[in-house]
């Protein structure tokens, strides 16, 4: 298979890469690095079938060789990146995915768009299942995230109705482990990074909202898993193991034994409250089946935070 995977110097993407490259005849990254970085993949750069392209995918590309299947990642993902960046996010999820869809419609290959548990938004209904239709603010500090992925949603649906494409739609739930950046925000890193410095742990709220983390090999294989389904359909990624963003405190200080104390501040407007996927469907039509747990996930996470933190 020859991939072109945009956003492939990123947290997930890195991990993509490490998944395929061994049975895979050519992989294109496109990165413009704005979140992605290269150590996550300098260690392909010698191999003859990696190619990595430092290019903004809201520029048009034509890869101009044959390519079967192109997944589509490119996008700030943490509430810090986007809130940061909220036009290149919508330029990433809007035009970037016009570029990445024309590039498969052209060499008529498989396309798998990297949606997001976000178009749910602040969901009413839980577990959110794939024919919920969310929630959102459209105007909201999240919303260049959340519109731009319904966006990329709506033009993933277009391509299949009017050009046929194979097109499949994942929406990845919270999903944590090593290349994440220390730095954009998200709660697992921040916890972990607060922990192993003996810092205050910032619980944000009450710390009763809830989520359920993924680890990323459970993230990578449903990807995959859904890549290579061989009709369009939309698919939940994650874990249904659902927390409190307090439980996960408790964890984390559980497991790296620290002196951190839990400190609570404002929650953010519009956070949802409450986040857990329905994994029926992916269970049922992919066989995924998420195997890692929180606390064995947490704990590589936390050995690799330890080996790269300032
Ligand atoms: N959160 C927190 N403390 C932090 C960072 C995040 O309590 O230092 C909370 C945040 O308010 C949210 C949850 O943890 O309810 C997950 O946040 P994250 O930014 O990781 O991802 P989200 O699921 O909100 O996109």
């Amino acid at each position: 298979m020859r991939y072109l995977i945009t956003g492939g110097a990123g947290f997930i993407g890195s991990h993509l890469v490490s998944k395929i490259i061994d049975n895979a005849e050519k992989i294109i990254i496109l990165d413009n690095l704005l979140t992605g970085s290269e150590k996550n993949i300098n260690k392909y750069f010698d191999l003859s079938n990696f190619q990595f392209i430092s290019h903004d995918i809201q520029n048009h590309y034509d890869p101009e060789e044959n390519i079967d299947c192109v997944i589509h990642l490119a996008s700030c993902a943490s509430p810090v990146a986007y809130v940061e960046n909220p036009i290149n996010t919508l330029k990433s999820g809007s035009i970037g995915t016009i570029n990445a869809l024309g590039i498969a419609r052209k060499y008529n290959s498989s396309f798998l768009l990297a949606s997001t548990s976000e178009i749910y938004g602040d969901p009413k209904i839980s577990p959110q299942h794939e024919e919920y239709w969310g929630n959102v603010n459209p105007v909201g500090p999240r919303s260049m995230y959340d519109e731009s992925k319904r966006f990329a949603e709506a033009a993933t649906q277009a391509y299949i109705t009017e050009y046929k494409l194979n097109a499949k739609i994942v929406r990845i739930f919270n999903t944590y482990g090593p290349n994440m950046k220390l730095d954009d925000g998200r709660v697992v890193t921040n916890f972990i990074v607060q922990a192993l410095k003996n810092k205050d742990i910032t619980v944000f709220g009450k710390g009763l909202q809830t989520r359920s983390f993924s680890y990323v090999d459970d993230t990578v294989n449903g990807i995959m898993l859904a890549s290579s389904y061989k009709k369009p359909d939309i698919f939940n990624i994650g874990n249904d193991n659902e927390i409190t963003i307090n439980q996960l405190a408790q964890t984390i200080i559980d497991i790296t034994n620290t002196k951190s104390q839990i400190i609570y501040k404002d929650l953010p407007k519009d956070d949802p409250l409450q986040r857990k996927p329905d994994l029926s469907k992916s269970k049922k039509l992919l066989n995924y089946e998420p195997v890692i747990g929180l606390e064995k996930g947490l704990e590589k996470t936390i050995e690799w935070v330890k080996k790269n933190i300032d």
